[in-house]
């Protein structure tokens, strides 16, 4: 008797965390890794956001919430994307779910039918193909070059659509290029989409405030009101406050969309942790100075990273305007060989080299389907950030 269903076949265990269960095993082993794998801020949770949870589970209520969030977490909600965005929804069009990842689950298990086609511009976040694959829908994946900014060109838009499609996947600040898409390029791809009112927009923003020097603005679907009725935005407090292990994000759409939303996360997960939602409401109204303070130390961070990444040999980055990755082209040193004689064949030979022999966790650019590419999550503290590339600079010199 098979006990795991054929469903699994046709998905993938997130690469990113199974590099940071690598990571985890070789720490507990002894080994000093440093951790450029996984996007999670190595930065303390703001102190008003600490203060407020605290003050809820001090209230003692270990009561369920609305399945959709709480009604003071939605206004939040409201109230930030009215003061952030310039955008306008009622409560009733906000749903909460349990990171933003279950948002984007619950909107691909809501509306797709077999045969319907969600286009991913790649390299794209590890989840969306597997999230479609596993709501029965089909994912197309668009390619995108280093030379292109990684960017999704409106032409080649237009060429994917087809009468099949059913979602657009954009994603700006994205994860793993860093790229960040200008006014420009939002207002082409835009005006494809106005051709093509069949196909609905998914605008991931969880890097919203990570921007570097006015690259273009955090929000894409606030640049497309015009496309608001079909649009759901997805964003979360994981990044703007280092909170990703506390699980909150939202998604804003129409009210149809959210109400089958909330039907499918009324039978997985129920409403999210209390805590952590009284906690986003603070993190969302309270002052905004501490997402300045987030942001301003992965700036400094960037800008270590971008000054080391130079001396590492066979390397070659692009801008990285946003998030916090940097989308290393690692196409020189496939064919090389290591100091034990191994050829390093793919992307991720040369990871688990750079992970076995100088310590250093990153993720090959395979788990985002652009190869071959490294991507350098410089989330951790710069005197580490420069070790890190000290380590990979002596082993990369090593290779013959
Ligand atoms: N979207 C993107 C592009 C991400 O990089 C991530 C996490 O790394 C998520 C969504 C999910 O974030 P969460 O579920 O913590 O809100």
């Amino acid at each position: 008797m098979a006990i795991v269903s054929s469903r699994l076949d046709r998905i993938n265990a997130s690469q990113t965390l199974s590099v940071a269960a690598r990571t985890a095993e070789l720490r507990r082993a002894g080994h000093d890794v440093i951790n450029l794998g996984l996007g999670e801020l190595e930065l303390p949770i703001p102190m008003h956001v600490r203060e407020a949870a605290a003050r809820s589970s001090m209230q003692g209520s270990g009561a369920s919430t609305p399945v959709p969030g709480t009604a003071a977490l939605r206004h939040a909600i409201v109230e930030k994307l009215q003061r952030d965005q310039d955008l306008d929804y009622a409560d009733e069009e906000i749903i909460v779910g349990t990171g933003s990842k279950q948002v984007i689950f619950n909107a691909m298990m809501a509306t797709l039918e077999p045969g319907n086609e969600v286009i991913i511009p790649a390299p794209y976040w590890v989840s969306y193909p597997d999230i479609v694959t596993m709501a029965g829908g089909k994912a197309v994946t668009v390619h995108t070059t280093f030379q292109q900014g990684f960017k999704l060109e409106a032409g080649a838009l237009e060429k994917a659509i087809t009468k099949n499609t059913k979602w657009l996947v954009l994603n700006s600040p994205n994860n793993p290029s860093g790229a960040v898409y200008t006014r420009e390029e939002i207002r082409q791809i835009g005006a494809v989409l106005a051709r093509h009112p069949h196909v609905l927009v998914l605008s991931d923003e969880i890097y919203e405030h990570f921007v570097y020097d006015d690259a273009g603005p955090g929000s894409l679907a606030a640049q497309l009101p015009e496309l608001k009725a079909r649009t759901l935005l997805v964003n979360g407090v994981s990044k703007s406050h280092a909170m990703i292990g506390w699980r909150v994000g939202y998604g804003a759409g129409p009210r149809e969309l959210v109400a089958a939303m909330s039907k499918v996360q009324s039978q997985v997960t129920s409403g999210t942790c209390t805590v952590a939602q009284e906690a986003a409401v603070e993190a969302l109204l309270g002052p905004q100075q501490s997402v300045a303070e987030v942001v301003g130390a992965i700036a400094t961070r960037r800008r270590v990273a971008l000054e080391e990444i130079v001396r590492v040999p066979g390397l070659r980055c692009a801008p990285a305007d946003g998030a916090f990755y940097l989308f290393a082209d690692c196409s020189d040193l496939i064919g090389k060989l290591t100091p034990d004689g191994a050829t390093l064949r793919t992307d991720g030979d040369v990871a688990d080299y750079l992970l076995s022999g100088a310590g250093v966790a990153v993720v090959p650019g395979a788990a985002f389907g652009t190869s071959p590419y490294l991507r350098i999550a410089y989330v951790c503290d710069e005197a580490r950030l420069r070790s890190a590339m000290g380590r990979m600079e002596r082993a990369l010199s090593a290779l013959r």
